[in-house]
This record gives structure tokens, C-alpha cells and sequence, in this order.
């Protein structure tokens, strides 16, 4: 591949992408499962911004056009239907993927610089993503809640106490308010069943992918910053995430010029580890069970096998692949700041996800993301199907001694 496409970003300014923008062969293998990968037409699809508004300018074909409108100076950016185009890319990376594997071209990374460009030139952002960007410079979470009650939730946790620990698990913001059944799971996995003790940071910020999911690439890197020396100042050798947001943030820190010290996990990579390594079970369960791979877990990270490896553990369950699966998976539509800011296409995207579901006759959805799990939660209830994320299974059917 050409060096000047590869990440991380060579290329610092939209400007520098230019003649990248001309060369979408307009292929469209962006859009589309690869057919040999899939028999499946209703499921064989990759975009959710194309499938849902159906023009051009919704795929990172069009996206491509218009980021050259843009560089050209020929676009008006406070038209509403550019705002409209261009935080409806849910940050999937499925373009990404087959680009980079065809044409090698760096559509996701292009969105970005477009989104990078349109804050740095004042455009005014989505209502949504003010109160996005306010919750987080005001309190350092991107739910617009206090900061001093990140751990409320481990007063819920059995045994819990703060301690000094070689591994750091760094809880999220979405795991730390909303999603808390997913901390309080993980950390009683960790610490009372699998004996790992664990610390947390005195005072862990939001990682930044909000931030820089809407262009404001400045500001998320201060907060890498903080959540860096934070680490750093607890001597940790590892970091555990259950949100592979945050995970895909702390992997790729080289890409901001920070350096990272520690050995970033996501969970589901401990738990298989330890798996093979004999040194838990998991109990029997009937039903049919499904896996739906984060976006930020799966393609960003290429963490496939470990959670299917837990759940293939399991004695008695049926394990079922939807059509579209590991790199061709669909995204649940959290991404992108789209859930704020868009939440009606957002829960089309994931009732779309569900059809797939249905289609596999599974009755279990597991996951590995506590957005994907909040984003899927609505559709998976309105159709009697359960949804849980791969910490919270493996805590229930682990085998205590
Ligand atoms: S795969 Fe790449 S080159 Fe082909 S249409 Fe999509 S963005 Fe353009
Ligand atoms: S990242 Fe996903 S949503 Fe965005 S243009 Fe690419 S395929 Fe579409």
C-alpha cells in the first residue's frame, strides 16, 4: 500500500488529502458484503448513512466528492445538508475496510479530516454536539453528570474496594453512568471470581472519542493527555476496557504522538486468555446465542475470535453468525455522535441489526460494548430478545469454585 495512505495520519490537513479525493474509482465495493462472503441481498449491505438517505452524497464515494467541494472552496459549510452529511457517518469503518483492501484509499480517515476542517473553520455544530462538547470541557464525561460520581456504581459491587493494582481497569463514561450493570459485572469478574485486583484512575476523564468522532481533535487529545499521566501515575503494567471506544483510543495513542507504557486489553481479550489457559468454566445454557461485533472492537482492533472463543465455551448453547458478521458487521448506530444527535436514524440502524437477529432465530444478543448494547437495548426488547454484554455473561456462568 502507498505509504501516504497508511495510518496513522500522515496527512494533517483536509487540504493534504486532495488527490486522494479524486480518486474514488466510484467502485462501490464500499457499499456492499463482498458476494462470496455472503448469500444474503437483504443483508449484504455496509453503510447506514447510504442505505437510510439513499443519495450518493451519503456514501464515502460522495463523501469523497465533497470533501473536494470542499477543499476547492465551493461548499458552503453552514448549509444544513452538509451538517446532514456529514455527521451522519456513523464511523463504522466498513468503507475503510474494503477501500483499503481494493483501491487504497482511506475513506473513514478522510470523513475525519473533513470533520477536523469543519471545526477549525467555525462551522457551527449540531445542537447535540454543543451539549456534547459542553458536558465534556465542563465535566469531563460526555453524559453531563458530576465527575466525583464515576465510581458510584462500585458501591453496588460486592467486596469492592479502591486499591493499588498492576492492572488498571478504566471504566468509561458510558459504563460509569448509564451502563453500570456492565462495571459493576466487570469488575466483580475480575477482582472476586478471576482474582485479578484492580485499580482505577483518581480521576479518569473521557477518553476523547466523542470529541473527536465530531472534530474537535484538540481538545480530545488533552484528554488523552490527562487519562495518560493519570495511568502513568499508578505505575500499572495493563489497562482493561469494557468500551472498545475507549479501548481503540488507548491502542492507538502513537497516532496523537502520545506513548502508552501499559498494555491496553479489552476484556474480552483477558477473559479468552484465561480461558485457554484453563483457569475458569462457564456453566451449561440452552438457547441460541449471537454475537455483534463493535465496530471499534472488530474492524478497528481486530478483536474476533476472543469473545466467539468465550461464548463457544459455553456447554449446551446454540452459536449462530448473522449473514453479516466480523468485518462485514453491521454497526449498531451509536457511532459517530450519531446516537445524539440523530436518534431516530440511529435506532433505525439498529432495528436493522435486529432484523438480522431475527433472521438467525437467536433469542440472546451478546456484544462487547456498552454502546452498542444501550443502542440495540430498544429493538431487542421490542422483539423478546435479550441482550447482554460478554462481561456480564461471563459473570453469571462462571464456575466458583
Ligand atoms: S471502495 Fe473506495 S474507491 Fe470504491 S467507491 Fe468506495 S470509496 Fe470509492
Ligand atoms: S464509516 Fe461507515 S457510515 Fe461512514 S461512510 Fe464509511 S461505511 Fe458509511
Amino acid at each position: 500500500m502507498p505509504e501516504q495512505y497508511c495510518y496513522p495520519f500522515k496527512r494533517k490537513s483536509l487540504g493534504d488529502y486532495y488527490e486522494m479525493t479524486w480518486r474514488c474509482a466510484k467502485c462501490g465495493y464500499c457499499r456492499n458484503v463482498f458476494p462470496s462472503d455472503t448469500e444474503h441481498e437483504r443483508f449484504g449491505r455496509q453503510c447506514p448513512p447510504g442505505e437510510r438517505f439513499k443519495y450518493e452524497a451519503y456514501f464515502a464515494s460522495g463523501r469523497s466528492e465533497t470533501a473536494r467541494r470542499v477543499i476547492e472552496g465551493k461548499q458552503d459549510l453552514s448549509s444544513e445538508r452538509f451538517r446532514h452529511i456529514l455527521y451522519t457517518c456513523t464511523t463504522c469503518g466498513a468503507c475503510e475496510e474494503w477501500c483499503q483492501a481494493t483501491q487504497w484509499r482511506d475513506p473513514l480517515k478522510l470523513e475525519y479530516a473533513m470533520r477536523r476542517h469543519f471545526v477549525r473553520e467555525g462551522g457551527e455544530l449540531l445542537p447535540q454536539h454543543q451539549k456534547t462538547v459542553r458536558s465534556i470541557k465542563k465535566n469531563r464525561n460526555r453524559l453531563n453528570r458530576n465527575n466525583r460520581d464515576r465510581l458510584g456504581w462500585l458501591q453496588y459491587a460486592p467486596g469492592a474496594q479502591q486499591q493499588q493494582a498492576d492492572t488498571v481497569y478504566f471504566v468509561g463514561c458510558r459504563s460509569s453512568f448509564n451502563r453500570t450493570e456492565i462495571a459493576r459485572n466487570a469488575y466483580e469478574l475480575l477482582t472476586r471470581k478471576l482474582g485479578i485486583p484492580v485499580a482505577f484512575l483518581a480521576d479518569e476523564h473521557c477518553c476523547g472519542r466523542p470529541l473527536l468522532d465530531i472534530g474537535e481533535e484538540d481538545s480530545a487529545r488533552e484528554l488523552m493527555l490527562h487519562n495518560l499521566q493519570q495511568i502513568q501515575a499508578t505505575g500499572a503494567r495493563r489497562v482493561v476496557f469494557t468500551c472498545p471506544e475507549c479501548f481503540s483510543i488507548f491502542s492507538n495513542l502513537a497516532a496523537f504522538g502520545l506513548t502508552a507504557e501499559f498494555e491496553p486489553l479489552h476484556i474480552s481479550q483477558l477473559l479468552a486468555e484465561h480461558l485457554h489457559r484453563g483457569q475458569y468454566t462457564l456453566q451449561a445454557q440452552t438457547g441460541t446465542v449471537t454475537f455483534h461485533d463493535p465496530c471499534y472492537l472488530g474492524r478497528r482492533q481486530g478483536v474476533f475470535d476472543q469473545p466467539r472463543s468465550i461464548l463457544a465455551s459455553i456447554p449446551g448453547i446454540k452459536l449462530v453468525e448473522m449473514p453479516r458478521n466480523r468485518k462485514n458487521a453491521w454497526c449498531c448506530g451509536a457511532g459517530g455522535g450519531v446516537q445524539e444527535a440523530f436518534p431516530d436514524y440511529s435506532q433505525w440502524i439498529a432495528r436493522e441489526r435486529l432484523a438480522e437477529v431475527l433472521h438467525v432465530h437467536a433469542d440472546l444478543i451478546v456484544t462487547a460494548c456498552p454502546g452498542c448494547k444501550e443502542n440495540l437495548w430498544g429493538a431487542a426488547a421490542a422483539n423478546q430478545v435479550r441482550i447482554l454484554d460478554i462481561a456480564e455473561l461471563a459473570n453469571m456462568l462462571i464456575c466458583e469454585e
